[in-house]
């Protein structure tokens, strides 16, 4: 192991301004941790991005090392479940928030945070996957729990060309549901259905204010624009449905009414990647080596190295990154 390695760090001076900077670090500037894991493989979430811009309060200890997930190897080890040489993933648990994360060649981690990487998955696609898609799998899983299956009609995906939306539409393509993609960018609409996506549409039809009630569409959506979107999925929404609440790309506001709920019996379902409990992580990340199409994967992702990081965190929050974006930190 390297005693001295390059990460990201992000500092604040007295007057709250945040530096982002590539620094030379030491074990000393990692956090505690009964583990420790050369990073191999990473990804650059929309949390990310809020992170290094500065655009949204994520990091709440300074110094910080962003990076909210990755994959690598453990090089040390006091944890019993884990041996040097493991491989495993790491996602969520306030990493690259308040526990320094994975923008560096290793990262210090509870050992109770870590996943061994699942059988016919690596580090490589568990990244490709990462944090975005992981919970894409998270609010298909609720939607199942519903009892919302393929034959109940339509699921429509908001947020569509992000990580959360490519993963999402593939992995309901694959389970024979049919799938509404909603987009800003509908330039992309063959990249949508060659996902997995029936329909595309504009979503503009969904970002201004809702009716209580509108025209029943679909029978569920995973929703990760939140604000006007989410409430005009829920008005949408036909009877006995449901729809997985995973992010804010539009607003952290809701403004909706209880219409869909109480005449509509329309069920909103909470997704939280970050505190899952580590039974649902293993489901998520196993369904996803069997429920995802590797080659589909492939086609949804970009790799980047270490350098590439700090301008992806900006392109991810300017709404400028197709897919998922994964960084090959040997590279
Ligand atoms: P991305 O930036 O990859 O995707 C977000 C997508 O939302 C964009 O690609 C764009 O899709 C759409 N979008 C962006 N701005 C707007 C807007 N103003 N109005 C409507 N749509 C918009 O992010 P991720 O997919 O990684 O994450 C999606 C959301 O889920 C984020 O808010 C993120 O914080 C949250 N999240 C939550 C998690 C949890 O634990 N609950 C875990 C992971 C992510 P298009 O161009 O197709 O319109």
């Amino acid at each position: 192991m390297e005693n001295r390695f390059k990460g990201i760090q992000l500092t604040r001076n007295e007057d709250k301004v945040m530096s982002v900077n590539v620094a030379e670090l030491g074990l000393d500037d990692l956090m505690e941790g009964d583990v420790v894991v050369e990073v191999e493989w990473t990804t650059v979430n929309y949390k990310d991005g809020l992170a290094i811009t500065g655009k949204g309060p994520v990091v709440r200890r300074w110094p910080m090392i962003p990076g909210i997930d990755c994959a690598g190897t453990v090089v040390s080890s006091e944890n019993n479940r884990f041996q040097p040489g493991d491989k495993v993933i790491l996602n969520g648990f306030g990493v690259g928030e308040v526990h320094t994360g994975a923008y560096a060649a290793y990262a210090r981690l509870k050992g109770d945070w870590l996943i061994p990487m699942p059988k016919g998955m690596d580090g490589r696609s568990a990244m490709a996957i990462g944090t975005a898609g992981y919970t894409a799998m998270l609010s298909v899983m609720a939607l199942e729990r519903h009892g919302i299956t393929p034959e109940r009609g339509p699921i429509v995906v908001t947020g569509a060309n992000g990580g959360v939306g490519t993963v999402a539409i593939a992995v309901l393509g694959k389970l024979g549901y049919e799938v509404i993609a909603s987009t800003g960018r509908t330039g992309e609409a063959d990249f949508l259905k060659q996902l997995g996506a029936s329909e595309v549409i504009d979503r503009a039809e969904l970002s201004e204010p809702a009716k209580p009630l509108g025209k029943e569409r679909w029978a569920g959506g995973i929703d990760g624009v939140g604000s006007h979107t989410l409430a005009n999925v829920l008005s949408m929404t036909s009877y006995g449905g449901a729809v997985a609440a995973c992010g804010l790309a539009q607003g952290m506001d809701l403004p909706s009414s209880v219409a869909p709920f109480i005449l509509r019996g329309v069920s909103l379902l909470g997704i939280d990647s970050v505190m899952a409990p580590l039974a649902l992580r293993q489901e998520a990340w196993a369904r996803l080596v069997d429920d995802l199409d590797l080659g589909k994967l492939e086609a949804l992702s970009t790799e980047i190295g270490f350098d590439g990081i700090i301008d992806a965190a900006h392109a991810i929050i300017d709404g400028k990154i197709r897919g998922r974006v994964v960084v090959n930190m040997k590279q």
